[in-house]
Formats: structure tokens, sequence, C-alpha cells
């Protein structure tokens, strides 16, 4: 999807705070953060949404990378939520898969 959002970022047409990336996956700073700490870990090949995703390799390797920044960015032993918005009732706006990572405060429970 070459005007996808997302796609974008991977190709380095629009420029974000780049933390970490992996030969399959790019993390970076949310330009709107909800959390003192919050990346979007990606996908670098498109994907629309979870919903789209047919084997346990992409997810497992957005989880990795999310564990590896978590540990970077110093809030892994405070603890952190990773949350995969997905479709409408899901909350999702951007239509290229992406986890939110979130830390650095207390997260409530249950999410709004
Ligand atoms: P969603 O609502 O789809 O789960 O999350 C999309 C996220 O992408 C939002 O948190 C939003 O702030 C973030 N976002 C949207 N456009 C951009 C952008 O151009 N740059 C960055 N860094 N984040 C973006
Ligand atoms: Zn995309």
């Amino acid at each position: 999807m070459t005007d996808c959002l997302f796609c974008r970022i991977v190709r380095g047409e629009i420029p974000v705070a780049r933390v970490a990336e992996t030969e399959e996956c790019l993390a970076f700073r949310d330009i709107a953060p909800q959390a003192p700490v919050h990346l979007l870990v990606i996908p670098k090949a498109h994907f629309g949404s979870l919903e789209d995703v047919t084997d346990a390799s992409t997810v497992g390797a957005m989880s990795m990378l999310a564990q590896q920044v978590a540990r970077s960015e110093g809030i892994a032993a405070s603890g952190y939520r990773c949350v995969i918005n997905t479709g409408v009732d899901g909350g999702q706006s951007v239509g290229h898969l992406h986890l939110h990572l979130l830390g650095g405060r207390s997260q409530g429970w249950p999410p709004g």
C-alpha cells in the first residue's frame, strides 16, 4: 500500500522519532503520546489490521521488539501495556497494523 501513512513512515517519507528496528519491524514514538512512554511498533510489511494476519510470526516479531524497547526505555521493571486496536469498535484510526507500547505511569483498567 504505497499511500498508507505507516508504509510511508517505514520508507522514511514522513519523519518520526525512530527508536529501534529489526529486519521485520520498526518502533517509533507516537506523535500524540498518551503516557510518558508511548511508542508504536509496526511491521514493515503492510497489514491493514490484526484481522489480516495469517501466521504467528508477525505479531511475535512485534512483541519481541516491544519487549526490547520496553527494556531500553526503562519501563520493563515498572510494567507496561501493549495494545493492538483493531477495527471500528477497537478504536483503530490508522489502517496499518500497529502495537501501542504504553508505560511510565500506572495504566487504568478497564480501558475506555
Ligand atoms: P490507533 O488509533 O489506530 O490505534 O493508533 C494510531 C496512532 O498513530 C495514534 O496514537 C496516533 O497518535 C499515531 N499517529 C498518527 N499519525 C502519526 C504520525 O504521523 N506520526 C506518528 N509518530 N504517530 C502518528
Ligand atoms: Zn501500510
